[in-house]
């Protein structure tokens, strides 16, 4: 087996520090923890890190983490404390300071201001995600490791599932084998929806036993060095009938007609257009009740969103999926999800398992 790349976190401070130039902040107060293991590979859950715009950069954590932090972040100035007192040595000569808007709490935003005057605190956009929706080597590398193991599982899955047993059997089945097939862990609870249950996108409740006849959702994927994979298959027990049949047929073609209109360059807006036409033309329009798509990596959902309001371009290198579904109360319902990688021309699926309906 070879050696998985490795994360060159000064690499993405440095893309970070470039960016701070351009939009003419001093640095950025980053606390996001996904964005603080991005930039520094820290695992652990209380940190901070100081981007400055000229690269001088500091990593402060409190007591629990001290090995951690030594350990992870060897290759920063690291501060151990517990109060914002740090703040006052090291921001210097800044003056325009942005603050991770979206992920700081009001209060927290208030208590920075009055520490950091007179200095100016300016909410920031979501830049660190911006960095992270393109994949870098070693982040694509963990996205394969991970939906390689979710594709082990399911396969694995197809040979194990039988009436008789519970939805929740079936997902911790699932976690339990992507773990010994070397997971760091689940990625997210699985969603196992059967029969009148599949018309519930994200159906967890679990307590229905599987029966003959059965149409099931599942979606699932594997953790794998931080890196979400993230995958829909379906499979029946016997024959699910007519009905969600074709609604397995129309989702199959919508998905597959989103996945061929992937591209860098194309609005993901389109992506989504792409999957909802054909779904509507089937007549289940009314049916697909949430968008085409989201980012994955660090966080199971992140930038970019795939769907009717999204104002997002797609690029090189950006990890999606693509997952439309049909959904009729009382009936059932089908997802099938790809994780993608998108390339100049197109994309690459990670998630490799057969598309087709699994009859068991
Ligand atoms: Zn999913
Ligand atoms: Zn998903």
């Amino acid at each position: 087996m070879t050696e998985p790349a490795r994360h060159d976190h000064a690499a993405r401070r440095t893309r970070l520090a470039e960016q701070l130039g351009a939009v003419g902040l001093d640095a950025l107060l980053v606390t996001g923890l996904a964005n603080l293991r991005y930039l520094t590979g820290f695992t652990g859950s209380a940190g901070r890190l100081l981007a400055r715009a000229d690269g001088h950069h500091l990593f402060v954590t409190d007591g629990r983490y001290r090995d951690q932090v030594a350990a992870e972040v060897a290759d920063l100035p690291r501060r151990i404390t517990r109060t914002d007192a740090w703040l006052d040595d090291v921001v210097g000569d800044a003056e325009r300071i942005g603050l991770e808007a979206h992920l700081v709490p009001w209060a927290t935003a208030r208590s920075l201001e009055q520490r950091l005057a007179p200095a100016e605190v300016v909410p920031a956009e979501p830049l660190v995600e911006h960095l992270r929706a393109r994949k870098d080597e070693a982040e694509i590398d963990a996205l394969e490791r991970a939906c390689a193991i979710t594709a082990r599982t399911w396969e694995a899955l197809l040979d194990w599932i039988e009436p008789g047993v519970t939805e929740r059997a079936v997902a911790q089945w699932a976690e339990r084998t992507m773990v010994e097939l070397g997971a760091d862990g689940s990625a997210f609870t699985p969603t196992v929806a059967s029969g009148p249950n599949g018309a519930r996108p994200h159906h967890k409740d679990g307590r229905r036993t599987l029966a003959s006849g059965d149409l099931i959702t599942v979606d699932m994927g594997a953790r794998v060095d931080g890196y979400c994979a993230d995958m829909t298959r379906l499979v029946a027990l016997g024959d699910p009938g007519g009905e969600l049949r074709a609604v397995v047929d129309a989702v199959a073609d919508a998905q597959q007609a989103a996945v061929a209109a992937v591209a860098s360059g194309v609005a993901a807006r389109d992506v989504d257009a792409a999957a909802r036409d054909r779904l509507t033309e089937a007549g289940y329009g009314e049916a697909f009740v949430h968008g085409t798509g989201h980012g994955v990596g660090l966080e199971l959902h992140e930038a970019p969103r795939l769907g009717t309001t999204s104002d997002a371009t797609l690029a090189a290198r950006m990890a999606v999926t693509v997952e439309p579904g049909a959904y009729l109360p009382d009936v059932g319902g089908a997802r099938i999800e790809d994780l993608v990688v998108v390339t100049h021309d197109g994309c690459r699926v990670l998630t490799t398992p057969d598309r087709s309906l699994a009859v068991r």
